[in-house]
């Protein structure tokens, strides 16, 4: 079963006029949910409790932004604003990804898409930054850890920016495989190839930076020889996708050049691997993408796949 977690509060929050990280994304994702049959969707989610935050957060910075509720449109960096409705968001978005990772540890072939906003994978231990102000998928693999239900969880990041916030959250955890494709260089500037963890955790980051004009064929060949053979060592109990569709070839914001297809291929082959290794659990949280038209279009056939692919 494909389950789709969402909430009006996500709609809620404000990241400035003109911005491009803008509800409208998720009201056009809400749509393709609308017409494809067979989703389980949920429309009202819980608040993560803030003891699951701070299995990622710093107390003080979440206690920071919860002083600063009310306040309009208060900028947490220069692309990050924090508006009335951003504390229960972040909250409720943390809450859905630990909605989703309960819910495909419930049954075999689960899986879990979260349209949420404000995005996660940016963001520090003590600070929001580039649209992102919770660690939602951080916070998502650190509680399936935390409540014992995984050992072992698998993050890939297929966002065109490095999540340094998921980066810097297990940088030194061998439970966790952090795995990104970005353009490099490029915002946020980390995620070289040489950033592989420390202490435990060396080895369990794995950065595969892109130059500007990849695309599908530079992609396939990152998987082939690097994402599936990495997966196939560490053996998840859960496969979590950071997904951003901002690494496709009409995305405004960067310069990857991924087709719509290419996200059903990718979705496809991690389908596989969560069937080979955790019993096809995978838990997808939206990130970036920000052309209204692409991301429907990707949305849809990364949905189609996480729903259909045997
Ligand atoms: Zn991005």
């Amino acid at each position: 079963m494909l389950a789709v977690y969402n909430d009006p509060i996500f709609l809620k929050h404000q990241a400035g006029p003109g911005h491009p990280e803008s509800p409208i994304r998720l009201e056009v994702i809400m749509r393709v949910c609308g017409s494809i049959s067979g989703l389980h969707v949920i429309h009202q989610c819980q608040p993560s409790p803030q003891e699951y935050i701070e299995l990622i957060h710093k107390r003080e910075y979440v206690d920071y932004l919860k002083g600063l509720k009310g306040d309009y449109l208060y900028m947490l960096d220069p692309d990050t604003a924090f508006s009335p409705f951003s504390l229960e968001a972040s909250f409720k978005a943390a809450g859905a990804v630990i909605e989703a990772v309960c819910f495909v540890f419930s049954a075999e072939n689960n899986r879990a898409f979260c349209a949420v906003r404000p995005p996660g994978h940016h963001a520090e231990s003590d600070r929001g930054m580039g649209f992102c102000i919770f660690n939602n998928i951080a916070i998502g693999s650190a509680y399936a850890i935390n409540e014992g239900l995984a050992n072992k969880v698998a993050i890939v990041d297929w966002d065109v920016h490095h999540g340094n916030g998921t980066q810097h959250a297990f940088y030194t955890e061998p439970k966790v495989l952090y795995i990104s494709l970005h353009q490099y260089p490029y915002y946020p500037g980390t995620g070289s190839f040489d950033e592989t963890g420390e202490a435990e955790g060396k080895g369990f980051t794995i950065n595969l930076p892109m130059v500007a004009g990849s695309g599908d064929e530079e992609y396939r060949q990152a998987f082939n020889d690097k994402i599936l053979p990495a997966i196939d060592d560490f053996k998840p109990d859960l496969l979590m996708i950071s997904a951003g569709f901002d690494a496709h070839r009409n995305d405004p914001l960067a310069g990857i050049e991924l087709s719509t297809d290419f996200y059903a291929e990718m979705t496809k082959m991690l389908v596989d691997l969560a069937k080979k290794h955790c019993h096809g659990r995978i838990v997808s949280v939206l990130e970036g993408g920000y052309d209204l038209n692409v991301l429907a279009d990707s949305v849809k056939v990364h949905l189609e796949i996480l729903l259909n692919h045997e």
